[in-house]
Formats: C-alpha cells, sequence, structure tokens
C-alpha cells in the first residue's frame, strides 16, 4: 500500500502504509518549530514555550517508532521512493492456513503449563480486553502460567495495549515487554494472537525482501502451538501477508475477538 505525502502543493513523496504515523509525528513535530519560530517574530514566549514543547514531543515520539521499526528516519521517508508501485508481478497465494473450533482450542489451553497472550490492533477494535482478563483468570485457576508480550508499536498508538489491559485489571506483572519475553515464547506451550498481526510477522526477522524486514516482532511462531484470532485471512496496518498463518504449529480460530474469547471462557467452563 503506498500513500501520498503532498508537501506545498509541488512535493509528493510516497510514503509506505505502516509508515505513515511516523511521517505524520514528524510533521506535527515541525509544526511546533514553526510555531516556536513565529515566537520569536512576534516576541511571545508563550507561543515560543509551547511551539518548542510540541516540536520536541513530536520529535521524541518519531524517534521511538523508528526504533521500533529499526528503521533510520531516511529509510522511512525516502525508503518508498522511486519503488515501483504497480505493474510488477501478481502473487497468488498458495498455502493453506489451518483453523480450530473453540472447544478444541479450549482444551489446547486449558492443559497447558503455559500461555502467552498477544495483544495487537483487533483487540482494540473487539474491545475483548474484560473477556481476555477473564479467562486468563480462569486458566490460572488450573494451574496454568498467564503472561501477556506487550509489543511497543501494537495496536495504533504508544501503550495502546497497556491501556486496554489496565482498563481491565490485568495484573501489572504479568505484561512483558518485547526484549523481556521474547525468549519466553519457545518454553511456552501456547501462544494465544489476539488480533495482532503484523507485530508477529516472520518475515520481518527472516525475509530480507520483505517491505517489514528488520522491524523487530514478538517470536510468537516459536511458541508450541500459536492460535490466531482474528476475522479473516486479511492483512494487518502493512496489507502483507503473515507467515505465521501458514506454519505446521499455528491454528486459526476466526471471528471477532470479543466472541471467539467469550467461547473460549465458556468451554474452558465446562471441562
Ligand atoms: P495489525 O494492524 O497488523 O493487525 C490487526 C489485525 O486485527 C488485522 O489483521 C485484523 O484482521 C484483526 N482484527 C481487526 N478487527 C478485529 C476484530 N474485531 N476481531 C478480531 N480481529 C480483528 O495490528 P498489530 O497490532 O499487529 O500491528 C500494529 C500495526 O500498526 C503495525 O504495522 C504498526 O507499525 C502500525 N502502527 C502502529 C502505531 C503505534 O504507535 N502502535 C501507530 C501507527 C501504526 P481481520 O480483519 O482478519 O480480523
Amino acid at each position: 500500500m503506498a500513500v501520498s505525502l503532498i508537501l506545498g502543493i509541488q512535493l509528493v513523496i510516497p510514503i509506505g502504509g505502516a509508515d505513515m504515523p511516523v511521517v505524520i509525528s514528524l510533521l506535527n513535530s515541525y509544526s511546533g518549530v514553526a510555531a516556536a519560530a513565529a515566537g520569536f517574530a512576534l516576541g511571545n514566549l508563550a507561543l515560543i514555550v509551547s511551539g518548542a514543547l510540541v516540536g520536541a514531543a513530536g520529535l521524541i515520539l518519531t524517534n521511538i517508532m523508528t526504533k521500533a521499526m529499526n528503521r533510520s528516519l531516511a529509510n522511512v521517508v525516502f525508503g518508498a521512493f522511486g519503488a515501483a508501485t504497480s505493474g510488477g508481478p501478481v502473487q497468488v497465494e498458495t498455502r493453506t492456513a489451518r483453523s480450530v473450533q473453540a472447544e478444541d482450542a479450549a482444551v489446547m489451553l486449558a492443559y497447558a503449563r503455559s500461555v502467552i497472550f498477544v495483544p495487537g490492533y483487533g483487540l482494540a477494535v473487539a474491545q475483548a480486553q474484560h473477556q481476555v482478563r477473564e479467562l486468563a483468570d480462569l486458566l490460572a485457576g488450573k494451574g496454568v502460567r498467564i503472561k501477556y508480550a506487550i509489543h511497543p508499536v501494537a495496536g495504533r498508538m504508544p501503550g495502546h495495549m497497556n491501556v486496554l489491559l489496565a482498563e481491565a485489571n490485568v495484573p501489572y506483572d504479568e505484561l512483558y515487554d518485547l526484549d523481556e519475553i521474547n525468549d519466553d515464547f519457545r518454553n511456552t506451550d501456547v501462544a494465544v494472537v489476539i488480533g495482532a498481526n503484523d507485530v508477529t510477522n516472520p518475515a520481518a526477522r527472516d525475509q530480507p525482501d520483505s517491505p517489514v524486514y528488520g522491524m523487530p516482532i514478538l517470536n510468537v511462531d516459536m511458541a508450541q502451538h500459536v492460535i490466531v484470532l482474528k476475522r479473516s485471512m486479511s492483512p494487518g496496518f502493512a496489507g502483507i501477508d503473515n507467515d505465521l498463518f501458514f506454519k505446521d504449529n499455528t491454528r486459526m480460530l476466526f471471528g471477532d475477538a470479543r466472541r471467539s474469547v467469550t467461547a473460549l471462557v465458556s468451554e474452558v467452563k465446562g471441562l
């Protein structure tokens, strides 16, 4: 996917879909710098201070997002310049993803020793955080060790997942940042991906020709079993297929995340 950034009326730069928030944050910081400059011209201290604050905040946020994607700012802004946008060969997906029903997924979860929940943007869309907490409590009651893996750019704003899970009173000590939890996946029985997509795509780690190559991801595919909750095989924000969905250890639980987690809760209660 490519959208165009229009500067003034003459300069048009193609920006990759997943890069747009970074560019918006950068432009936002420029608006602060412009306000501060206007403050100097007008001799207005309030304008100088507020402009400097907006400019600095925008730059800090831009820096955080580019670091989380493991990209330089120049690569984000100019990386798509000159890239072909049409006329390339059409790739047809020939791999098969395996689906699972809630009752079978519930058995996998209830008899696991350890489960890691991986929330993403779909959790926010479905507003499933309270149901996820209920499921986690049920599993913990059966002796399952529960953790949540938080990717820095999961969702649509920094801290999006932390806010949602805090709203459902998920214990803070069960939340783990990417660096803290990535080595745990290989020792985990089941990873449950709830509406996350790009932040779990192994292509970012393994395929140098992928548009998301270099972005740090959660190593979900290394868990013994992976259950992915989403409505379809549609791509996420970056607009690319996710190899995770086609792995042998992955099962897709299709449907709205809140309905799927509610179904899992009632199945686990019945076991
Ligand atoms: P993605 O956007 O990659 O994927 C979200 C997935 O959620 C979709 O594939 C969608 O699949 C699924 N979904 C949507 N609605 C529902 C629902 N009701 N129930 C179940 N699933 C649902 O999200 P990630 O969190 O993995 O990644 C974030 C992306 O956003 C990254 O590319 C990041 O760079 C970008 N970004 C992040 C920002 C941040 O600061 N956090 C800012 C701006 C962009 P389906 O339609 O099949 O259900």
